[in-house]
């Protein structure tokens, strides 16, 4: 049978080729991104509109970044530097670790991958969460691997609803399992895990499994029991740590990341990584926002301050969300999102529906500036009275 879902172009199909593709992917589902804001203007005539919807940066890009960004325009015709040098020599300074030790990636997403296309293939199995980063499931697929997925804590959790059980997780492995997922803070959740908790959970797991601590959004959490990553990797040569310029560095559209693990494990994820996977541009950006302290401390105070306004305004709507440290919070609208987040469109607000996640009627909305977050607080009661 064709699949009349890839004809967009309306190109007649004379071979089928999902019959043809590589273990798992005719049954994968592609990421579902954030609606770009271009596209809803153009599609809906609307202008002046805001996204909430992919946990960037509300303040625009880190001046220091703009200036580098400016510097290196006039190199674009020439090829980066593919090893890095620079921004890996000054990450591995800030974590003390050797440059060796150093994955960049055009976005963590990209040393997420990586890990999974070095360690996943068919017959042996990846172990993640539910409701927990879409790109696990879809990189575990793609490699035609297994994926064991663990229940969450229960709805009812006193503390951490919806969050990792990490005993759960440790259940699940078993001598075909690669690698293990664990996102920390969780994307759609929000939720955590404290530094106790990681630490048993990496004792239990055996030495030849693969885990990948996603820490996008640490510089977020200020919470004290919070991990760094990085303080386990001298015992774990089996973790990998990732972290991202996306969130709080505003650098989403650059697309850089980087992964921290034991140097042995960053040359054999380093195997498959695609020449020049850094870009000159995101190198330079990178680079330049690492040193700008005040945008990271006024984006941190900027999202507390507008989570602290989210909160509030759910309250007195009477709505329950998830515990979040992250840069958003997803709420129970109690009924089903899809028509909810459509009356926030055509009002001109662009905000997250999460069915992807198997969450039908939550909504994820990223904590915007002071007069985004009371834009979107004004539409979603107009929406939910409506
Ligand atoms: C946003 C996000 C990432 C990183 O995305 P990149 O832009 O590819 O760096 C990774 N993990 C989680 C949980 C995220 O939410």
């Amino acid at each position: 049978m064709q699949n009349s879902r890839l004809l967009s172009s309306g190109c007649p199909v004379t071979t089928d080729w999902l019959k043809r593709t590589a273990a798992g992917i005719a049954e994968l589902h592609p990421y579902i991104p954030g609606k770009p804001i271009i596209e809803l203007e153009r599609e809906l005539g609307l202008v002046d509109t805001i996204k909430l919807a992919s946990n960037e940066n509300p303040l625009g890009p880190s001046p220091l970044a703009w200036a580098a960004i400016q510097k290196v325009a006039g190199e674009v015709h020439l090829y980066p530097d593919d090893s890095g040098h620079s921004l890996r020599n000054k990450l591995a300074e800030r974590c003390a670790v050797a440059p060796g030790a150093i994955t960049l990636g055009a976005g963590s997403s990209d040393v997420i991958d990586m890990v999974a296309r070095v360690f996943l293939e068919p017959g042996v199995n990846a172990v993640y969460s539910e409701h927990s980063f879409a790109m696990y499931q879809i990189y575990t697929q793609a490699c035609g691997a297994a994926a064991k997925v663990a229940p969450p804590l229960p709805v009812d959790h006193p503390h951490m609803p919806y969050g990792h059980d990490l005993d759960a997780m440790a259940a699940l492995i078993d001598n075909d399992t690669r690698v293990v997922f664990i996102a920390n803070p969780n994307n759609p959740t929000g939720t955590w895990l404290s530094k106790s908790e990681v630490a048993a959970f990496l004792q239990s797991v055996p030495s030849d499994v693969v885990v990948v601590l996603d820490e996008a959004y640490t510089e977020y959490v200020t919470e004290e029991e919070f991990p760094n990553g990085i303080d386990w990797l001298a015992d774990y040569p089996n973790l990998i740590v990732t972290r991202t310029f996306s969130k709080m560095y505003g650098l989403a559209g650059l697309r850089i990341g980087y992964g921290i693990s034991s140097p042995e494990l960053a040359s054999v994820i380093q195997r498959v990584r695609h020449p020049f996977n850094a870009n000159l541009v995101a190198l330079a950006a990178a680079e330049a926002v690492l040193d700008d302290d005040a945008y990271v401390t006024q984006g941190r105070e900027v999202n507390q301050q507008g989570m602290a306004q989210l909160m509030t305004a759910f309250d007195a709507m009477g709505l329950v969300y998830m515990p979040s440290v992250a840069n958003f919070l997803t709420v129970d609208l109690k009924r089903e999102a899809a028509p909810v987040n459509d009356g926030l469109l055509s009002q001109g607000i662009i905000t997250r529906p999460i069915a992807n996640y198997n969450l039908h009627n939550h909504l994820r909305i990223s904590i915007g500036t002071e007069l985004q977050n009371s834009r979107f607080i004004t539409a979603l009661e107009q929406e939910l009275s409506s």
